[in-house]
């Protein structure tokens, strides 16, 4: 079984596939049936169906989170 990957809002995540700039970050501003993503490298913003989105994440790391933060 594969573990489902947990987007949130504020993660920075890396697409297999690079934008057309060049840059594979994206930060996700957004969380729904669909994910908006922003380009870390162009800032366009792009909006995936979150199950394409899934299969096309190769690591997500974690934003800044403002309600679990143990700092
Ligand atoms: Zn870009």
């Amino acid at each position: 079984m594969k573990p489902i990957p947990k987007i949130a809002p504020c993660d920075v995540i890396e697409m297999k596939k690079p934008h057309p700039c060049g840059k594979s970050a994206f930060e996700v501003v957004r969380v729904g049936s669909d994910v908006r993503i922003v380009c870390l490298g162009c800032g366009r913003d792009v909006t995936v169906p979150r199950i394409k989105l899934e299969k096309s994440i190769r690591k997500i790391t974690p934003g800044r989170k403002s309600d679990e933060s143990p700092v």
